[in-house]
């Protein structure tokens, strides 16, 4: 689960990591007054959880109230890579001379938690890392002793942080890696850890994933869960709350199958066929009425959708209870909103083909078939 940037550094304040001063904001007349509590001038930064909010027009800088209210109405409501912006940090500026990286992760090809320190932050570190390893300082910590105060000041020290500050960074990793190790995180990660001309240190952006599976030990952390969930996009909303797999790409073919292998293939057959998936979407076993519905739904709703293929295999799941679910629920629709293409297989797939109705759904015998009916209706919608 990932915390929202002003959620990750509060918790980075309260174990001591400095942060600048903040406040959040829903509405440009809220932002004006976060902006005089914290003093101009201020950045602000929108709240929804993707990297590279500064290159995607998510982060403005303002020195008076006229700046402010153009920053703010222009980041409100913005769509930031299909997430709109409904909250922005509004935050008391940073003069910065560096922007340097620390973040803690698991290296699962070590076996062991790494603590990074580089020179290169405020740009992405995924890239520094690919283009020039070495200028990321690396300590792998043994869990069982966590990490020493001296492997700190070392991998400062590989990374060539200017010793003036050397001594503030590294108690920066001391309280991120024992943050990572008491609240179970996964990655986290403070880019750009900003110095400034009179050598102070101050974490200007924060990121904290935490393990989802750990989440019980952590109340205040799964409280923070819940109250960012509204920053999520509808239809990711919908997928947690129908306990769907569900993962939006950007294609027209919504595509619908019970099993992550047979998605997967269907996707790659969409592909292969001169389509463009617009969704992964699992619907698991058991694939009752209102499963379906809930699934259509979700496909229906998506604006980019114009053709749908369901690939069901039956095991458990019979198909003639897949085909009497399907047509329950399309049999709700006044008119079909997208072309539907179902392709059973597996056990009593003939009795489910027999039972669908054609009236709502194509029916193919097979799933090449099926995908390609399914890439040819939408194609022509988008001719
Ligand atoms: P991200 O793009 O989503 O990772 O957002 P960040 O919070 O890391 O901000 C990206 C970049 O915006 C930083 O590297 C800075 O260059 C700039 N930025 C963010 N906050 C401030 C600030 O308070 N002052 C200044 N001058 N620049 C900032
Ligand atoms: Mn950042």
């Amino acid at each position: 689960m990932k915390l929202h940037e002003y959620q990750a550094k509060q918790v980075f304040r309260e174990a001591g990591i400095p942060t600048p001063a903040s406040e959040l904001a829903e509405s440009v007349e809220a932002a004006v007054a976060a902006a005089e509590l914290v003093g101009y001038p201020v950045a602000v930064k929108a709240q929804v959880q993707v990297g590279g909010r500064g290159k995607a027009g998510g982060i403005e800088l303002a020195d008076d109230e006229d700046e402010l209210r153009e920053a703010a109405d222009s980041i409100l409501g913005m769509d930031l890579k299909g997430y709109r912006v409904e909250r922005v940090l509004v935050e008391e500026a940073v003069d910065f001379a560096d922007e340097l990286y620390v973040g803690v992760t698991m290296d699962r090809g070590e076996g062991k938690p790494v603590a990074m320190v580089s020179t290169r932050g405020g740009v992405n570190i995924e890239e520094v890392a690919a283009e020039d390893p070495e200028a990321i300082a690396r300590e792998h910590v043994d869990p069982a002793f966590g990490m020493h105060p001296f492997q700190g000041r070392k991998a400062v020290y590989d990374a060539g942080v200017d010793p003036a500050v050397a001594r503030d960074v590294s108690s920066v990793l001391s309280t991120l890696y024992d943050l990572w190790e008491d609240k179970d995180g996964a990655d986290a990660e403070i880019n750009p850890l900003m110095v400034t001309a009179d050598d102070e240190v101050i974490a200007a952006d924060a990121v904290f994933n935490v393990d989802e599976d750990a989440l019980f030990r952590h109340p205040d952390l799964a409280e923070m869960g819940e109250e960012g969930e509204f920053a999520e996009s509808e239809l990711e909303q919908k997928a947690d709350e129908y306990g769907f797999d569900y993962v939006r790409l950007d294609g027209n073919v919504g595509i619908i199958g019970n099993g992550a292998g047979l998605v997967m293939t269907t996707l790659d057959l969409v592909d292969h066929y001169g389509g463009s998936p617009a969704n992964f979407l699992d619907v698991g076993g058991g694939a009752k009425a209102d499963r379906i519905a809930n699934a259509l739904d979700m496909v229906f709703s998506d604006e980019n959708v114009d053709a749908v293929v369901f690939n069901i295999f039956g095991g458990i799941t019979r198909g003639d209870e897949v085909a009497n679910g399907i047509n329950q629920a399309l049999g709700e629709f006044d008119e079909i909103p997208k072309p539907v293409v179902v392709r059973l297989a597996g056990t009593n797939a003939e009795e489910g083909m027999e039972i669908l109705d054609t009236s709502l759904v194509t029916v193919e015998e097979t799933l090449e078939s099926a995908v390609q009916r399914a890439v040819e209706y939408a194609g022509e919608v988008t001719q």
